[in-house]
């Protein structure tokens, strides 16, 4: 079938634009043809969805019939959710049952509805007298259309964290998955006319960085949604300045993972592994720079090459498979580089580091355990994005806190004791978006998702995402 791209409510031909390949990195084998969108193609979407705005189609909805389409649309998801999650392990080489059954997809249906009852909240919007004889009110409206940009580690779950929170604010969207994964965000364009949400309103383009940075550049997009990495997101900041756009910027991260000597070393080296592996460790949330108490130093070491080892690597289908493969080759090299300049710079690789054995073809890569890195090292400092931690040790609450937020990142990190105080006191100084205590990657859809520092600014999920879409109008009437 011809590649096409969702403008207006309909599947249409590009206007000049190529065609990529997409391909599967569990195998190599060639899933899909996309389109390459042109700068004429995005310059249609823009258009379908600033009509769309401004004609009120869906602005000027109620709460309450906005809050039904996305209700609806978050059925729709569920109903195909086993198809959804089939083509994006094929598209992702994830393991199946982390995007069906509690995984990915039911993830996102849950995150559409949450943003559904969210459409609904009157918060924020008031009225009082602040001037003798004169009203105020407060009127918390849709920024307009909105250029959304996500990354290719959790596709489908990326486009409702976009999708969700601008409808529910009553904007409109172009939406640019990332370039080796937009086959469910392509999917969903059906499901959002089945649930009634009207042409225009969410456009989905296809394309690589150039489609987004015509997107970023379109003078009639008043924001501008990434979830990329910190070098993409300082480009859209910069690009996005000459038209004055707002930006919200979801970015890369390189969360610490600190242990402290009361805590529980089985449970520790338990929760490291899954928040390193997850997702072949492409999540900005990763466990990736483990600091110990340094007396247990070997201890959680010992534990941690032992758990990072016994992770079942395979394919996504394949029966109780934990970890599958990188997105790509360029991302292996990636990774493989991280990991022999480290090696170089005096570091000790304790498990992994290569290709596991067996898994020659596709993209595949070794959990790997990491230790006597320098803190001012490459691999403590920047973010690798695949199944990488490092080991090092702390000798006190000031320097784990120290070691701890001294990266440029600020987006997660977390804190294992039994100590309450301790907790209270380092969640408090640690510059992360979130701190998990005796814990590390989970998150809900009423709780804000979003960085500090080079992770960027804007939250993803809860009522504040909603906020982050609209915009306040002062109406000041004289009473008289
Ligand atoms: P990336 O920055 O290479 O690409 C992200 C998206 O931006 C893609 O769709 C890409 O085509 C687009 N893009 C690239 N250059 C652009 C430009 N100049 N103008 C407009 N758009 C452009 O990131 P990736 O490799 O796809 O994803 C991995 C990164 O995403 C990691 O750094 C990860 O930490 C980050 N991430 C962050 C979060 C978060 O919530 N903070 C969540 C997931 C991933």
């Amino acid at each position: 079938m011809e590649p096409k791209l969702w403008i207006n409510g309909e599947w249409v031909a590009s206007q000049g634009g190529g065609v990529s390949t997409i391909t599967n990195p569990a195998t190599d084998a060639p899933l899909a043809a996309v389109i390459d969108a042109s700068r004429a193609d995005v310059d249609r979407a823009v258009q379908a969805a600033k009509t769309a705005f401004y004609d009120g189609r869906w602005s000027k909805l109620t709460p309450a019939a906005r809050s039904m389409a996305l209700w609806k649309l978050a059925d729709l998801l569920e109903a195909r959710a086993e198809e959804l999650a089939r083509v994006e392990s094929d598209n992702t080489g994830k393991p199946y049952q982390m995007v069906s059954l509690g995984g990915d997809i039911p993830f996102a249906v849950d995150n559409l509805r949450f943003f559904a009852a969210a459409a609904r909240d009157t918060h924020g919007a008031h009225a009082g007298e602040y001037m003798p004889g004169y009203t105020s009110i407060y009127r918390r409206e849709p920024v307009g259309v909105c250029g959304q940009i996500t990354p290719w580690n959790y596709p489908l779950m990326m486009a409702a964290w976009k999708i969700g929170p601008a409808l529910a604010a009553g904007c409109t969207v172009v939406l640019k998955p990332a370039p080796t994964t937009p086959l469910t965000t392509l999917m969903l364009a059906d499901l959002t006319a089945e649930a009634g949400i009207p042409a225009g309103v969410v456009n989905i383009i296809t394309g690589g960085n150039e489609t987004g940075q015509a997107l970023v550049e379109h003078p009639d997009v008043r924001l501008v949604s990434l979830t990329g990495s910190t070098n993409t997101g300082k480009k859209v900041m910069r690009t996005a300045a000459d038209t004055l756009k707002r930006v919200h910027l979801e970015l890369g991260g390189k969360a610490p993972f600190i242990v402290f000597d009361d805590a529980d070393v089985e449970l520790v080296a338990q929760k490291a592994t899954l928040a390193a592996t997850l997702n072949t460790g492409q999540d900005c949330t990763a466990a990736t720079r483990v600091y110990v108490a340094h007396h247990r130093l070997d201890s959680v070491k010992e534990a941690l090459v032992e758990s990072m080892r016994g992770v079942k690597i395979g394919l996504p289908f394949d029966e109780g498979v934990e970890m599958g493969p990188l997105i790509s080759h360029a991302q292996r090299e990636r990774v493989q580089g991280f990991v022999a300049r480290a090696k170089a710079a005096g570091a000790t690789i304790l498990t992994g580091g290569g290709i596991p054995a067996g898994f020659e073809q596709g993209c595949w890569f070794e959990p790997t355990v990491i230790a006597g890195a320098a803190q001012d090292s490459e691999i403590i400092q920047s973010e690798v994005f695949g199944p990488v931690l490092t080991v090092s040790s702390f000798k006190d609450d000031a320097e784990a806190i120290h070691l701890g937020n001294d990266v440029l990142y600020g987006l997660a990190a977390s804190v294992f004791t039994r100590d309450v105080g301790r907790a209270m006191k380092l969640a408090a100084a640690l510059e992360f978006g979130t701190v998990w205590i005796n814990d590390h990657l989970p998150l809900t859809s009423e709780t804000p998702h979003g960085g500090f520092k080079q992770s960027g600014f804007g939250k993803d999920l809860s009522a504040e995402a909603v906020g982050d879409y609209q915009i306040t109008k002062h109406v000041m009437v004289a009473q008289s």
